[in-house]
Parts: structure tokens; C-alpha cells; sequence
């Protein structure tokens, strides 16, 4: 009866099966404190239109065919858990903060026929939702998902679809990957060229980074601070904070194609057409190039509420360094020993400038290295696994994007559901107090290969979904058999939000599914 009834991804921690159904109808009313009215909007904002009823707030003195939201902050319960009761008379949603009802409240809405996510008017429905009871709450509190919107830009309404798919799996944290060689995304007001000539690039490689193919015809776009302000509001709706990452030191050749004086020589490059890593990039041995990255900090800690901006700092060839005249002074006045020394001066530094404006510095794992600000956050996806290892046993916090099993834009074939499935972002070797410096996993989903919409969602449906069940549900409660199964039942709620996902042959391209394609002369 689980799977046919209870079609939930996440799978919930606790659930007990009940018998019956709760209907819902014209009739059905809300009933809920003041401090809950915003979900009573969600609420009539997700049912209203397919099923064309209009939702009343307590209108009546009504005890059946009630919907309840109750918060109470004495409840026993962690801070995102919620309680799910439903019952043939009412359903009543309790959690001790907003957060947990609204999770409660997707989890209801994943229980209601899928036609509830339709946008025109169903007919001929019974809006029929299980009975059960649900007590649940997440294994990790960071559940992110990030977009690089460099390598292709990819516009608001895509964005805030992305954000709309990650409240409905929980997730909580958009890590917006907003500058590249390829492209600097986001408007800062005091320099304008930036956007001017960093956001637009003349051409754009094909196939692979070492390929001579082109698509032949530019590419460009970016976000203004009003768009930024506009996606921030609509993803804390939906209780998603949005992560900003802005890179440091390397990735910088779009920065530096729009103000040539950022790099060592001030020698003049154009924005990257083509992908891989790149030796052009920032000089730290220039007193103006700091001062130019805390502006931008500046103006996106005002944008962004979020404690954690992210600095990026992964592949950060130091060639040009070696040869500069400004970056050896630097070495020599600060002590230093080389130039990896020279990052990790640069990552504390710009550490320090986050902290004393109240925020907390995260990068890639590169930036690791003995001397680093022990309060940032380092992010794992790839080389030393042993390295990572040392830092959280020294107490630093992690957050785990392991390439083999996190990046979203990798083939299904290296990378099929199943694989992904067995991920655990606990690394072997940690226990006890250890434990808590991992604060959960995030999904890269880069985009050098992806130039559009459907490919964008190819790559990320479903394995997007497998993630956020092994980022809320307990290892005990994770079963790739239960999942592969539910995940079906949950195929026709994704055709009505119109996602193009990966069809079961496609997320798992084993040996016998390619035979069996090949006989059926596909
Ligand atoms: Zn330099």
C-alpha cells in the first residue's frame, strides 16, 4: 500500500499507513491562527485552479472537512520537522516553525492526485488524499542545489522554476553561481562594465574543451539588482536561501576582459568563448583588486541576505603569479611561503572583510590549506578526499558535492540513478561530535554543455530527486527499490509541472536496456 499511496520524495522518516480517504471539496474550509495566514495562500494558490474550488479561512465554526495549520513552538520536534495527520474527518499540519508546515504542507500536496499541479481547471476528478500519519524532519540542514548560469545564461523565469522543483523535494539552499571566464552575471552598480562587456561573450565552444567547433553567434545576458531582489524574495517564500557565488581568484577572465587593470600585467583579454580551466585571472598583489572585490562583496551583501557567500577559489593556476612583480612583493612583505600561500592569504583575507559584515566565507575545496580561517566552509567535490577529512576532524564545517555523484551535468551513463542513489556525503572516517561538521550536500549542475531549458532539466530529473531524499531522509530509511518505485507514480505530477525528466531507460542506460532498445529497433 506504501508506494501506491504514498508516492513521497522525500521519503518521510516516520509514517504510519492508514485506511480511507480525506475528500477534498467545495466545502473544505481552513482553520488557522493569524500567524499562519500566509499558508492558507499557498495553500489556495496551489489548489485553486485545478480543481476550481474556492478555499474559505475559517469561515464557519466548521470541525469536519477542515484543513489545519498549527504551530507551536513548544512541540517536540526539530526545527524544520513537521506532524501530518490525516484523517477521513480533517487534516491537521503542526510544526514549531513556519518552515516545518510549509514542508508539511508539500508533502500534502504530493499525497493529492498529481493532476493538483496542473495550471487549467481538471473536470471529473475525485481530489482523494490518503489517511495517514506523518512525523518528519530532515537528516541534513543544507539541501542545495546549484546553478551555473555562466557558461549559459539562463533567465528569471528558469530560475525561479528551478526554485518552485527545489521546495517541492525540501531542499533549502540555491547556490547561484553567478561569475565565470564565460561570463559575469549579476549587475554591480559601481562597475558598470562588468555587464557592459563581461556579460556578453562572441562565441561559444562545442562537443569538449578541447574542440575546434563553435556555435558561431554570441551569447550574453545578465541579472539586474532588481531581478536578484525579485528571485531572493521569491525563493524565501519558499524557504530556500539563495548562496552567492562570486569568484576569488580564479574564473575571473570576464572581470578582467571589463577592467584589464584586475589582472597582473593589465594586459587586455576578451570574455572566454571557450571552456576549461584558465590562466588569466585576478592579481592579488595589487592594492585595487582588493578593493575592488570587497566593493562587489559590498554590493551583494546587500542583495543577499544569506549568512554564507561563497567565494568559489577551486582551480586557480598560479602562472601568472609566479612572474609578477606586484604578487612577489606581496609574497615577500606578508611572509609567505609560495604562491598556494598567496590564496590562502587572499581567502582569509577576504574571510575576515565577511566576517566583520556579519557573514561566514565558504569555497571549493582548493582553497584548503594549512593556515585557513578555521571558520570557513569548506565545499568537497573533488581531489583529496584525506584532506577534506583532516580539516573536519579539526573542526571545520563541510558541505559534500562529490563529483562522481553530485554533478548533475555528468552523463547518465557514468553517472545513472542507481549510483547516484548509493551516495553518502558522511565521509568513512568520521564519528561521534565529528558528525555535525557535515552540514549536508549540494547538486552542481554546470552548464559549458547545456545551452537550453530542456537539456538543463534532462540532466537534473531525476537525479536531482535521489539527492534530496538522501539529503532529508535518514540512511535507514533510504531504499533505491521504494524510491525507483515511487519516483514512477511521481512521473505524472512531473509531465503537469512540465518537466522534461529522464525516462526510465535513459536514467539507468544499462547493457540489458541498450539491448532491449536495439530489438525494438528505436
Ligand atoms: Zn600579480
Amino acid at each position: 500500500m506504501y508506494i501506491m499511496h504514498y508516492p513521497i520524495i522525500p521519503r518521510p522518516n516516520k509514517l504510519i499507513e492508514r485506511k480511507g480517504f480525506f475528500i477534498l471539496n467545495e466545502e473544505t474550509c481552513v482553520k488557522t491562527s493569524q500567524e499562519c495566514t500566509k499558508f492558507v495562500s499557498y495553500l489556495k494558490e496551489l489548489v485553486e485552479t485545478p480543481t476550481g474550488f474556492t478555499i474559505d479561512i475559517n469561515s464557519r465554526d466548521k470541525v469536519e472537512n477542515t484543513i489545519e495549520f498549527l504551530l507551536n513552538k513548544n512541540l517536540a520536534l526539530e526545527k524544520e520537522g513537521y506532524h501530518l495527520n490525516i484523517t477521513e474527518d480533517k487534516i491537521v499540519i503542526k510544526a514549531r516553525e513556519s518552515v516545518g508546515l510549509f514542508y508539511g504542507m508539500q508533502t500534502l500536496r504530493q499525497l493529492l492526485p498529481p493532476e493538483i499541479e496542473s495550471n487549467s481547471p481538471i473536470e471529473d476528478i475525485e481530489w482523494k488524499i490518503p489517511c495517514v500519519s506523518i512525523e518528519d524532519y530532515p537528516r541534513f540542514k543544507w539541501r542545495g542545489h546549484m546553478l551555473d548560469v555562466c557558461r549559459h545564461f539562463f533567465g528569471v523565469d528558469v530560475v525561479k522554476k528551478t526554485l518552485n522543483l527545489m521546495a517541492l523535494q525540501k531542499l533549502n539552499v540555491f547556490h547561484w553561481h553567478l561569475t565565470e571566464d564565460q561570463g559575469w552575471r549579476i549587475e554591480i552598480k559601481k562597475y558598470p562594465k562588468l555587464t557592459d562587456i563581461g556579460s556578453k561573450r562572441a562565441d561559444t565552444q562545442l562537443k569538449h574543451s578541447r574542440s575546434r567547433k563553435f556555435r558561431g553567434k554570441p551569447h550574453g545576458g545578465f541579472y539586474t539588482q532588481e531581478e536578484i531582489r525579485e528571485i531572493v524574495e521569491y525563493a524565501k517564500k519558499r524557504f530556500i536561501t539563495v548562496v552567492p557565488e562570486i569568484e576569488i581568484p580564479g574564473h575571473s577572465q570576464a572581470a578582467i576582459a571589463a577592467y584589464p587593470e584586475l589582472t597582473c600585467f593589465g594586459d587586455n583579454f576578451e570574455v572566454a568563448s571557450t571552456f576549461g580551466v584558465k590562466k588569466i585571472i585576478y592579481c592579488p598583489g595589487k592594492d585595487e583588486v582588493f578593493k575592488f572585490w570587497k566593493d562587489v562583496l559590498t554590493e551583494v551583501m546587500n542583495l543577499f541576505p544569506s549568512e554564507v557567500i561563497h567565494i568559489g577559489g577551486d582551480e586557480v593556476p598560479k602562472d601568472r603569479w609566479q612572474e609578477c612583480p606586484d604578487c612577489q612583493k606581496l609574497i615577500k612583505e606578508k611572509n609567505l611561503k609560495n604562491e598556494e600561500d598567496l590564496q590562502v592569504y587572499v581567502t582569509n583575507t577576504m574571510a575576515s572583510f565577511l566576517a566583520e559584515n556579519g557573514r561566514r566565507l565558504m569555497g571549493w575545496n582548493e582553497i584548503l590549506d594549512e593556515g585557513l580561517e578555521p571558520n570557513a566552509i569548506c565545499h568537497y567535490w573533488a581531489h583529496s578526499e584525506k584532506e577534506v577529512l583532516k580539516h573536519i576532524k579539526m573542526g571545520r564545517d563541510m558541505v559534500n558535492s562529490k563529483n562522481k555523484f553530485t554533478y548533475l551535468n555528468y552523463g547518465y551513463k557514468g553517472m545513472p540513478l542507481e549510483k547516484v542513489y548509493s551516495f553518502d556525503p558522511v565521509l568513512e572516517g568520521l564519528e561521534g561530535e565529528e558528525l555535525k561538521h557535515v552540514l549536508g550536500l549540494e547538486t552542481p549542475l554546470w552548464t559549458e554543455w547545456i545551452p537550453d531549458q530542456k537539456t538543463l532539466e534532462f540532466q537534473a530529473f531525476p537525479r536531482i530527486m535521489a539527492l534530496a531524499e538522501i539529503s532529508w531522509t535518514s540512511k535507514e530509511n533510504r531504499d533505491y527499490t521504494s524510491f525507483f518505485q515511487r519516483l514512477q507514480a511521481f512521473e505524472k505530477r512531473l509531465d503537469y509541472l512540465k518537466v522534461n525528466y529522464a525516462n526510465e531507460e535513459e536514467r539507468n542506460p544499462s547493457l540489458i536496456a541498450r539491448i532491449r532498445k536495439l530489438i525494438r529497433g528505436k
